[in-house]
């Protein structure tokens, strides 16, 4: 993430809500921090009452300090005059026919991003989150890779998705059984693993077991295949991991995911053999676009079975989810599932995915939002105005791939 927490500001009681940090992007320990740093809370007991915060934040969903009914008065004034515990507006509201609904979540003016429910999907329904606001890479199917990088989501953000959602389910307190919303996949706008930092902390949030609990064999990251972060990611989240594979050779992959140019098949295959802890009960997902006449023959379904090769995969092949102005169609049913036919064959467990979602453009790909990328010379006179430290752009930021 490229803003800065000042923490120095947080004694400013008057300071704005849009100035005071957010809690509910902080890890534990950070939490722990933050309250002795804005010397609230003593060093000694900085871990017993970041706890107490957390099962408010976490388990019950509040959004106001003054219903902690276990922290004291003054306490709770004085943290709401340092922090912040507020949801971002939810500025749209579809929901599709087959019940798949589609937020449109403004995290700050310009910074709008798409999350998705999709019910019936894992356990009992699945949340796409995304990661980013737009996407550098331009994948040629891909309707999010059509609008430029905006910037990087903070963890804050990212578990907001997640809260939101829970806000709009009615699921808070966190259900220990039947509950809605049981997966959460990182496939909404966005490349994941060029914001591992945040990615990371918001899954240390998410999968606490005294918050909202998503374990991490629930949580699923997907990525285009930035191969020098696959190992930091397996040892930091220890989750899911699925790839956006969509063809079994270079020259086509190049074309359809340009990211191959920098990081070729071979390298992709041999990044992801290395992933910590595959096996039987923990494969990879490899997400397979089936595109008309493009990369759906019998022949490339026989190569994907070679490539594969001793890996503990499952292969999600996902039908083209066309938006306005994309360059190709969805495979015939016929040639998908040939495919799978294929793929079952050699042992594969390859389901096609449906697509959910497709009237209200939320299902895979379509993701889109109207925020463009600000001028930085305009993003710093209006920082400057507001007090906030500049913030590098997120699109050179270390880390990113231009
Ligand atoms: N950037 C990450 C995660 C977001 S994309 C990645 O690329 O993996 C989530 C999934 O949707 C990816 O597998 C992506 O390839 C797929 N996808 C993108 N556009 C699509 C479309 N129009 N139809 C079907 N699937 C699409
Ligand atoms: Fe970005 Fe993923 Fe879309 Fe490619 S498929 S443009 S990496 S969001």
């Amino acid at each position: 993430m490229t803003t800065t927490l000042d923490l120095s500001r947080s004694r400013d009681a008057a300071a704005s809500p849009a100035r005071r940090p957010n809690l509910t992007g902080l890890t534990r320990p950070a939490l722990a921090a933050a309250l002795t740093e804005a010397g609230l809370v003593p060093p000694e007991k900085a871990k017993m009452r970041a706890s107490q915060l957390w099962r408010w934040m976490h388990h019950y969903g509040v959004t106001d300090f003054d219903r902690m009914t276990d922290v004291a008065k003054e306490l709770r004034a004085a943290l709401a005059g340092a922090f912040d515990l507020s949801r971002p507006e939810v500025v749209e509201r579809q929901v599709s026919v087959d019940g798949t609904r589609k937020w449109l979540i403004r995290m700050a003016p310009g910074v709008e991003v798409e999350t998705v429910y999709i019910p019936d999907v894992g356990r009992s329904g699945a949340l796409c989150v995304s990661s980013q606001v737009g996407c550098t890479l331009n994948c040629t199917f891909c309707h999010t890779g059509t609008q430029p990088l905006v910037r990087n989501l903070t963890a804050a953000e990212i578990v907001a998705q997640v809260q939101v959602a829970r806000d709009e389910l009615g699921e808070w307190p966190s259900p220990k059984e039947d509950r809605r919303l049981s997966n959460i996949v990182f496939m909404g706008m966005g490349e994941p693993l060029y914001n591992l930092d945040s990615v990371a902390d918001a899954i240390d949030i998410i999968a606490d077991n005294e918050g909202i609990a998503i374990s991490r064999r629930r949580i699923t990251v997907s990525t285009s295949g930035i191969v020098p972060e696959l190992k930091a990611l397996g040892e930091r989240t220890q989750a899911m991991l699925a790839i956006s594979l969509h063809a079994t050779n270079d020259p086509l992959r190049d074309e359809l995911v340009p990211i191959n140019r920098k990081y070729p098949i071979a390298e992709l295959m041999a990044g992801i053999r290395a992933y910590p802890e595959l096996g039987n009960a923990r494969r990879v997902t490899f997400e397979y676009v089936m595109l008309k006449g493009v990369n759906d023959s019998p022949t490339e379904a026989r190569a994907l079975v070679r490539l594969l090769a001793g890996v503990p995969a499952k292969i999600n092949l996902i039908p083209f989810n066309p938006w306005p102005g994309s360059p190709y169609a969805c495979s015939d049913w016929g040639a998908i599932e040939a495919f799978a036919a294929i793929l079952n064959r050699a042992g594969y467990a390859s389901p096609i995915r449906t697509p959910r979602g497709r009237d209200i453009l939320a299902a895979c790909g379509q993701l889109k939002s109207e925020s463009e990328k600000e001028r930085a010379s305009v993003r710093r006179a209006r920082e400057r105005a507001a007090g906030l430290q500049t913030t590098p752009d997120a699109a050179t930021a270390p880390g990113n791939e231009p």
